[in-house]
């Protein structure tokens, strides 16, 4: 049975109070959930959706877990050096609220919007949720060319973000953390803009701060030793030996340097490499500490002696055993997925694979660990800054790696273990195992009133 608005029951969508007769005379009003559209939300809702179908989620509860809970849009004043005023966009999504405060990074990038903020939001409760640490998703930024501003515009651009978005944040509400263009200098603005505005100093109001500002021992190398702990323990799981493995990465920044040179401490041998610049290439593997070396001198890879020149996306097809993208997403596309020459894909960056690489690695049974379980130390270890700042008792950062290490290899092991018992991806996997948690939540502090 059809209801006067048109929805059926137990299928309806938000805004059952009459939307669709609103919306069949105001043919201007944009329909509700279309607010988040963009082009990544289209991809973290599909991912969403097919979880949810398979996890068999009430239509009512999927749509109450899918659409995010809260945001603001903010235009704001900034002054720029030769005393123009310039007004920016800055928005902040927050996801869930099911579970704790929420967290997310901050992006300063021309292309930020409340879509793709509400997308990243979404991947934010997905990772955290597979991690089981206490916290919703959330994430937000300010859209603007970073590079066409001077230290001294950031600072002000910063510090007035953090002003028009104060009553949705705090430490026990919503606690941002660096992302694109944004790092400790950053941070530091931002915990100084909200300790002036409630009166005393709040370290733990933002993580990824600076160790004398309350920041953690061992942040810098987190997320690329999370890469290199869930692939030690895949590896072993898979009946592989890591010392010998052949590994091509892309990009050598903070996290891909991490990663090549603890692989190849494991004894694993790194055979190509790329940054920004482009590839080097050498069939019995690089010598990490001198690519290193040789990186701080020259800058970039390129001209690394004994090593065959490649394109940035050359690395990507090199023979290999097991294939790091580290850089940059949807480095793995349609294009060239047919031609990977890999036997494992281990996302350390954020959405290096396209849907549509993602439906051809599967096809050709290549194994893909997701990126929010691949590259989740680093979230992991914003939590661990948070959980110091607030009980104000600062641990060493082997403390702080171990005691990543035991929850992403916990994440880990649900993931594979439920993979088997469903026979789907460990990308379908990680999901579900994600939107069990936050779904259980969200069912257990039911609908208030
Ligand atoms: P970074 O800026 O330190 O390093 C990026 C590296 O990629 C550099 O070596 C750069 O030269 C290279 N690069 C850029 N464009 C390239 C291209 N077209 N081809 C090849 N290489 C290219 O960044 P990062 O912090 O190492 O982050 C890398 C990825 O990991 C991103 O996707 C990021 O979202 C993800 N990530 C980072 C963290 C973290 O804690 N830093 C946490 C989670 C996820």
């Amino acid at each position: 049975m059809m209801r006067p608005n048109g929805s059926e029951p137990g299928r309806e969508r938000r805004g059952s109070g009459g939307w669709a007769d609103v919306l069949a005379h105001e043919q201007h009003l944009v329909a509700p959930g279309s607010e988040w559209r963009s082009a990544l939300w289209a991809v973290a809702s599909e991912q969403f959706n097919s979880a949810a179908d398979r996890l068999d989620l009430d239509p009512q509860v999927r749509v109450r877990l899918l659409d995010p809970r809260r945001a603001l849009t903010v235009n704001f004043p900034v002054r720029r050096d030769n005393g123009d005023i310039e007004i920016f966009t800055g928005y902040r999504v927050q996801h869930t609220l099911a579970i704790g405060p929420t967290k997310g990074g901050i992006r300063y990038a021309p292309g930020v919007s409340l879509g793709e903020c509400a997308a990243l939001a979404l991947w934010m409760t997905i990772k955290c949720a597979l991690l089981g640490l206490p916290f919703g998703g959330a994430k937000g930024g300010v859209r603007c060319d970073p590079t066409r501003l001077s230290p001294a515009e950031l600072e002000r651009l910063t510090r007035r973000y953090t002003s028009e978005i104060f009553p949705i944040i705090g430490p026990d509400r919503d606690i941002p953390a660096p992302d694109m263009a944004t790092g400790e200098r950053e941070m530091a603005w931002f915990m100084d803009t909200y300790s002036q505005q409630v009166g005393h100093g709040v370290p733990e109001s933002v993580t990824g701060k600076p160790v004398v500002l309350g920041g953690t021992a061992g942040r810098q190398a987190a997320t690329g030793l999370g890469v290199v702990f869930s692939l030690e323990t895949l590896v072993e799981r898979l009946g592989w030996r890591l010392a010998g493995q052949r590994v091509a990465i892309q990009g050598f920044g903070n996290v891909g340097a991490v990663v090549a040179g603890e692989l190849s401490r494991r004894g694993a041998s790194i055979v190509a490499l790329a940054d920004v610049a482009g590839g080097i290439v050498a069939p019995n593997g690089l010598d990490i500490d001198a690519v290193h070396a040789w990186v701080a001198e020259h800058r970039f890879l390129r001209g690394f002696p004994g090593a065959e020149p490649k394109t940035q996306n050359g690395v990507l097809e090199v023979p290999c055993d097991i294939l790091i993208p580290a850089a940059l997403e949807a480095q793995i596309t349609a294009e060239n997925a047919p031609r990977l020459q890999c036997r494992l894909v281990v996302e350390a960056a954020n959405g290096p694979t396209t849907p549509e690489a993602d439906r051809i690695l599967t096809d050709r049974r290549i194994n893909v660990l997701p990126d929010v379980l691949a590259n989740a130390g680093g979230v992991t270890v914003s939590y661990l800054e948070w959980v110091q700042d607030q009980q104000k008792y600062f641990w060493d950062a082997d403390e702080v790696a171990q005691r990543m290490r035991g929850q992403v290899l916990e994440a880990l092991d649900r993931v594979l273990t439920l993979a088997d018992e469903r026979g789907v991806t460990w990308r379908m996997a990680a999901q579900m195992v994600a939107i069990q948690r936050f779904a259980e939540a969200a069912r257990l502090r039911a609908v208030y009133p």
